[in-house]
Formats: C-alpha cells, structure tokens, sequence
C-alpha cells in the first residue's frame, strides 16, 4: 500500500502514520523528522533546513524533493510506504508523480485528516516531541507515562519551537496557500479520501484503516 497523508500542521499526521506504518507493516516517511534527523547530526542540509523551519515556513522544493526521491528508491519501500508531510506543494506533488512513474508505481490513497484552524492552536501548543526518537505526545490528549519523559526510548520531551502559537500561525498561513490545493489535485485524481480528525485517535486511525480498505 502507497499512501500519503494530508492535513494541516497539527491534524495528527505524524501519530496516524506511525500507527499505519506498524499496521501494514511499511516504512513511515516523514520529511519533517528527516530535516530534524538532520539538524541534530549537523549537516548541511539540517542547517539550511532550520531556517525556514523556525520562521514557520515550507523549506524549498529543491531541498525536499531529491530527499525524498532517493528515499522511495531504498529497498524498504518496495512493499509500500506511508508519506508524512511530504507532498506539501502542487510541485512536490508533480515531482513526486515523476518519480513513481519512473519506479513504475502509483499512489493507492492520499489520506486527508480534516481538523479546523480553531483546534490546531490547542494541539501544537501541547504536542511534545522526544529528543531521541521523535516519538509525539500531548499533555492533554496523549499524555507520557511519566512527565516530560518519552515511554518509548527516556529521552527528554520538548515543545517544539515551532509549535509556539505565533510560528502556528504562520504554518496555518502556509498551509492554506500552499498545500490545501493538494486536496483537489488528488480529488481530480480520484484518490483523495478524507476523515474527521477531531475525533480522539483511536477512532481517527480505526476511520483510516476503513477509507483504505484494511
Ligand atoms: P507538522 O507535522 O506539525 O506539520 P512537520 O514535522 O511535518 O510538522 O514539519 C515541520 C517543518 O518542516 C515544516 O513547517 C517545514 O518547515 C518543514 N517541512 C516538512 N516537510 C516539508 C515539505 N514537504 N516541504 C517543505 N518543508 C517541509
Ligand atoms: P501532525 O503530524 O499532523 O503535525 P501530530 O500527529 O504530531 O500532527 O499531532 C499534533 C498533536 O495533537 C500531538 O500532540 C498529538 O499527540 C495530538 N493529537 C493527534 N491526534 C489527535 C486527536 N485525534 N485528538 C487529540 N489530539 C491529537
Ligand atoms: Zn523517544
């Protein structure tokens, strides 16, 4: 199964896709943790990526879109993946289509987690991320087994920089400008497929499982 998730920042794309990923057991892509992999290794590409991350805006097509080109091509992916955040432009989308043409693929379903501006705010600004592993929480919603320590590895949670309200805001902006007509672009395809995702997470992820067929 070769699936993508679309949402908003905040809609539960990350939580949903690990929980697909270990379901369907294929690998769970997300280019935001790949830019983050990145920035703590100190590379280059952390470096650049950095910038347009903490001022809440999209990192450009140039950077992305080999990334994830030469990461679909990996062994792992031949049974399928789930994309996390990526495509997030109509280019990426157009390059994206490029490269599974040439893998002699397509895409099964892209899977669109609707959630309303007002809800994000609350959301981002209780997400906790691990340091170690990336793994997400909410204080509220989907609190750790201990404060401020991820279960899965006990490394330090954090709130993100970008998640503060003011960033939020701006990653609202752009999401509507710049990723919201991806909706569309896979409508015209006939491969959009869409949940509510206000409910709580597990009927969100059992809704999933239902659009995909699983
Ligand atoms: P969220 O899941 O909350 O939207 P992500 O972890 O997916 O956050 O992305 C964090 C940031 O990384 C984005 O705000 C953006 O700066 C950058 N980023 C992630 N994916 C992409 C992408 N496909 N294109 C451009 N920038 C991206
Ligand atoms: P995205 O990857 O789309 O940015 P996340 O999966 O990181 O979103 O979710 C954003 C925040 O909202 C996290 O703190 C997460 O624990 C929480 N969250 C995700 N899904 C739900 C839900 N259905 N109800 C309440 N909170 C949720
Ligand atoms: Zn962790």
């Amino acid at each position: 199964m070769r699936l993508i998730m679309l949402g908003a920042p905040g809609a539960g794309k990350g939580t949903q896709a690990a929980r697909v990923a270990a379901q369907l057991s294929i690998p769970h892509i997300s280019t935001g943790d790949i830019f983050r992999a990145n920035l703590k290794n100190g590379t280059e590409l952390g470096l650049k990526a950095k910038e347009y991350m903490d001022a809440g805006k999209l990192v450009p097509d140039e950077l992305t879109c080999d990334l994830v080109a030469d990461r679909l091509q990996q062994s792992d992916c031949g049974g399928g993946f789930i994309l996390d955040g990526f495509p997030r432009t109509i280019p990426q989308a157009e390059a994206l289509d490029k490269v599974l043409e040439k893998l002699g693929v397509s895409i099964d379903y892209a899977v669109d987690i609707d959630v309303p501006d007002e809800a994000i705010v609350n959301r981002m600004s209780g997400r906790r991320a691990c340091v170690g592993c990336g793994a997400t929480y909410h204080i509220a919603f989907n609190p750790p087994k201990v404060e401020g320590v991820c279960d899965k590895c006990g490394a330090k949670l954090i709130l993100r920089d970008d998640d503060k309200p003011e960033t939020v805001q701006t990653r609202l902006s752009v999401y509507h400008d710049q990723t919201q007509p991806l909706i569309d672009f896979y409508k015209k395809k006939d491969k959009l497929v869409q949940v509510d995702g206000t409910m709580p997470m597990d009927d969100v992820f059992a809704a999933i499982l239902n659009v995909i067929g699983k």
